[in-house]
């Protein structure tokens, strides 16, 4: 790669060949050769991405070493992230790019007339290590941590198998693996002389296919560590997202648990290594597998044993820990970290209980991601039994002590204490992870305003009562580097060409876009840059799958998980509505308009499948009808990634934010269709109603019951209310059930019917349909004169900037960690 001249970016430390104009072609070039034993002519493009991600990691490595060294020189307070998901897409082109080295790149490879940029960087599999917007959220985060120069550290697992490719067939959901680690990773590092050991107390066993756990046999297993650079905006910080994958020891002690049982062995061998094979797919329902328990304690007990042996090489007093240790719990996926760090502070530094507690509290932090109660964890205590039965030991007393406060504080109060209990003990014991992270932390937010706030007062009313200096709010947000710099070139270099590029690191600035609304020369490029953005997507579909839309009609994103909260059916019901209003009257006027639906269910999620059938079989049905053909058109776009998502949102007019009030706990993917200029139709719901205040209400299409409205009115609200008395609701309905979709399938949306009807509609859909369509009603007029619409948009791109990254990051820095930047010069 080669030198650069920008101020802020310091130069390849030490190295002179890699900041050499001519060098970055002979080490992509070397790459090509010695790695892969390929002359450059004949490489595929395989090969040319690795060697070109591989040069790019030569380059950064003195830096990323570098901000290493300082941090141990400095001692700074670190941050740990430890998280079960890094939803972190691909890395090649947001490397490139906050290194500062792109037009270099750029330059060096087309001196290579076989080399397509583009394709280079699309080679790159997209890391799917996580299920949606927590494990993404992860991924900002970190980005964040490392722009704003926080001496940080992610810790996750490497997942062999990431979130499942989704196909769709005959309208079907189906998952196929996502192997990405087939071939090498080029930004991973393995760094196996920091194996840790994980003891486990029981032996893992296959019986007719099934992974038993086997009591009384003491083994262990090893964690080795992935290390992947990632790089703060400028490339000053260099910080590390450490995963872990689960092996086992080379030498296994034949004698104690086997009878020299070679091929018992190696296959033990290989069941350690099945740990870390899969990531989960279950979105915000909890999977409750042995497995997924085993992967919790081994992300647990290898970060901590890593931080831990961190905090002992600078400092020898353990009194130290939480001024020089932060580690935030993102959600209670890792909160045995509780418990953990509760024995190596009692077993191996040998302190007493009262200090290890009260190190263990102001150690950790805890963020909340959900208000489902079904996605709340709770373990069986026969797992802890087999595998860690230590760890249980310690959590018993840890309630133990915490029972005994509840009951000196609300003596009165018995019901108080079994609520607030770590220990679940009606049916199976369980524990309750939640109480566990809140009990034994020193913070616990949720992601939005109104999410902190229904946290506090309804999930864990009886915490916030105990513990009111404990509950905080974070607000969540998304790196702007992905998400605007790089996602929408055209737009974001609009922007910096009218007010400067401050806002890539303070985005804030783009408060200064605010006048330029009602410039009509800048109306007209942002639209130019909305129509090329759409245009580029069409082009990529129509390749990639072969769906053809128009790129002169609303572009209308709905690109999330599926999931019933998340009101999916909402926005079919109402394209329903408005293919029979063509129906019926085929003069009236509608904006031509996509409908864009993007989203995996979870496997075991049935109703969420079925929901993906209706919107394929809906699509197929208006796309044959004459009198809806051209006019609207619905898209289920197949396999959602962090890819498809930085391709679509610049695409987008219309975001679609539409899950019942109180049931999202912030979102993000709304706030990236904001930046990008996108118009928000949505709920009062997450992370929404912060959007729409600093938008201001009046550019926002807010519709339907809010938060307080829907607890209120669960008592009375009746689905058939709405079927017998709306007529478009009725009609609607009653063309999914007669089969106008599902001609040669009748009766596949019976459970649909049966969940809005039957089931009193949890959801609520049938409440909010009518003041839906009439917001949709709204925008369509608006959209028909330009002007009015792009000044809204450009409003929204003003009113954005609270909800970058850096701002959430900059708040739990300064308000859970008491964490500052440690500059690398
Ligand atoms: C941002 C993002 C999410 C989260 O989207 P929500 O609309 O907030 O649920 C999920 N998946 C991917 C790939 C994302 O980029």
């Amino acid at each position: 790669m080669a030198g650069h001249t920008k101020s802020n970016i310091a130069a390849a430390p030490g190295d002179p060949e890699l900041a050499s104009e001519a060098s970055g072609r002979e080490s992509y070039d070397r790459h090509l050769l010695l790695d892969h034993v390929v002359r450059p002519e004949d490489a595929s493009q395989r090969e040319r991405f690795e060697a070109v991600a591989r040069t790019l990691r030569d380059f950064l490595t003195q830096r990323w070493l570098l901000t290493q060294q300082t941090h141990d020189r400095e001692n700074p307070k670190r941050v740990y992230y430890l998280s079960m998901e890094f939803l972190i897409g691909r890395t090649l082109i947001n490397n490139i790019i906050n290194l500062g080295v792109e037009p270099y790149v750029r330059k060096e490879l087309r001196t290579d007339p076989r080399q397509d940029w583009s394709e280079v960087v699309e080679t790159e599999p997209d890391a799917g290590l996580g299920n949606g917007g927590l494990g993404r959220l992860a991924a900002c985060f970190i980005e964040s941590l490392a722009t704003l120069q926080i001496p940080a550290m992610g810790y996750g697992l490497r997942y062999e198998y990431g979130i499942f490719r989704q196909a769709i067939e005959n309208g079907y959901q189906i998952e196929q693996p996502d192997h990405w680690l087939a071939q090498p990773d080029p930004w991973e590092v393995c760094q196996p002389r920091q194996t840790v050991q994980v003891p486990v107390a029981c032996r893992f066993e296959l019986h007719d296919g099934v992974l038993r756990a086997v009591p009384g046999y003491a083994t262990h297993l090893l964690g080795v560590p992935y290390d992947r650079p990632v790089v703060g905006y400028g490339g000053q910080t260099i910080n590390t997202l450490r995963l872990w994958g689960a092996s086992s020891p080379d030498h296994f002690d034949f004698g104690e648990f086997s009878s020299g049982d070679f091929v018992g062995a190696i296959v033990d061998r290989i069941l350690a290594e099945t740990v870390t094979r899969v990531l989960y797919p279950d979105d915000s329902t909890r999977a409750g597998q042995a497995l997924r328990f085993v992967q919790e304690y081994f992300l647990v007990c290898c970060s901590l044993a890593d931080i831990v042996a961190r905090f002992r090489r600078t400092n020898d007093d353990w009194g130290l820990l939480s001024e020089k240790v932060a580690i935030q719990l993102n959600d209670t996926h890792p909160a045995m970290a509780v418990g953990e760090l509760m024995r190596l502070l009692l077993d191996e530094a040998k302190l007493g209980w009262d200090e290890a507690w009260e190190l263990t509290v102001e150690t950790l932090a805890y963020t909340n991601h959900t208000l489902l109660p079904e996605a709340l964890e709770k373990w069986p205590v026969r797992f802890f039994e087999l595998v860690c039965p230590r760890l249980l030991e310690i959590v018993y007393e840890i309630n133990r002590r915490f029972v005994a406060d509840v009951q000196q504080r609300y003596p009165d109060d018995h019901p108080r204490a079994s609520r607030m209990s770590v220990i679940e003990d009606s049916g199976e014991r369980q524990i309750r992870m939640a109480n566990l992270a809140i009990v034994g932390s020193h913070s616990t937010n949720g992601v939005a305003q109104i999410h902190s706030d229904l946290l506090r007062t309804r999930v864990v009313a009886d915490f916030a009562q105990m513990f009111p200096e404990r509950f905080n709010n974070k607000t969540n947000g998304v790196t702007p580097r992905r998400w605007l710099l790089a996602a929408n070139r055209d737009w974001a270099g609009l922007i910096t060409e009218s007010i400067g590029d401050a806002w890539i690191t303070d985005l804030s600035e783009l408060r200064q876009l605010l006048p330029l609304a009602d410039d009509q020369t800048f109306r007209s490029r942002f639209r130019q840059t909305k129509q090329s953005a759409k245009e580029r997507f069409a082009d990529w579909l129509r390749t990639t799958t072969g769906q053809v839309v128009d790129p002169e009609t609303i572009f209308d994103s709905q690109i999330k998980r599926i999931h019933e909260y998340k009101r999916q059916l909402l926005n079919i019901l109402h394209v329903i509505v408005l293919y029979n209003r063509l129906r019926s009257d085929p003069s009236i006027s509608i904006p031509p308009r996509t409908f864009f639906f993007a989203g995996k269910a979870a496997p075991a999620y049935r109703l969420a499948k079925l929901i993906i059938k209706l919107i394929n079989n809906v699509g197929r049905v208006i796309d044959e009808d004459p009198v809806s053909r051209g006019r609207i058109k619905v898209v289920f776009v197949p396999n959602y990634n962090v890819s498809l998502a930085e391709r679509l949102i610049p695409a987008t007019d219309v975001s679609e934010q539409i899950s019942t009030a109180g049931y999202e706990a912030s979102g993000t993917g709304n706030m990236k269709f904001m930046m990008n200029g996108a118009l928000t139709i949505g709920t009062r719901d997450g992370a929404t109603i912060e959007m729409a205040e600093e938008a201001g209400e009046e550019n926002f299409f807010l519709f339907g019951l809010n938060a307080e409205q829907v607890a209120n009115s669960r008592q009375w609200y009746s689905p058939h209310w709405h079927y017998e008395n709306e007529p478009e609701t009725r009609d609607a309905l009653d063309l999914i059930f007669n089969d106008h979709f599902s001609r040669d399938e009748p009766g596949i949306f019976t459970p649909i019917r049966e969940s809005l009807l039957d089931h009193g509609d949890f959801f609520m859909h049938l409440a909010d349909l009518s003041s839906y369509a009439e917001a949709q009603q709204q925008l369509g007029e608006l959209y028909a004169d330009p002007d009015a619409w792009t000044r809204k948009a450009i409003i929204n791109v003003a009113g954005s900037g609270k909800f970058s990254s850096d701002r959430t990051i900059a708040e739990y820095a300064a308000e859970i960690w008491n964490a500052v930047p440690c500059p690398i010069d």
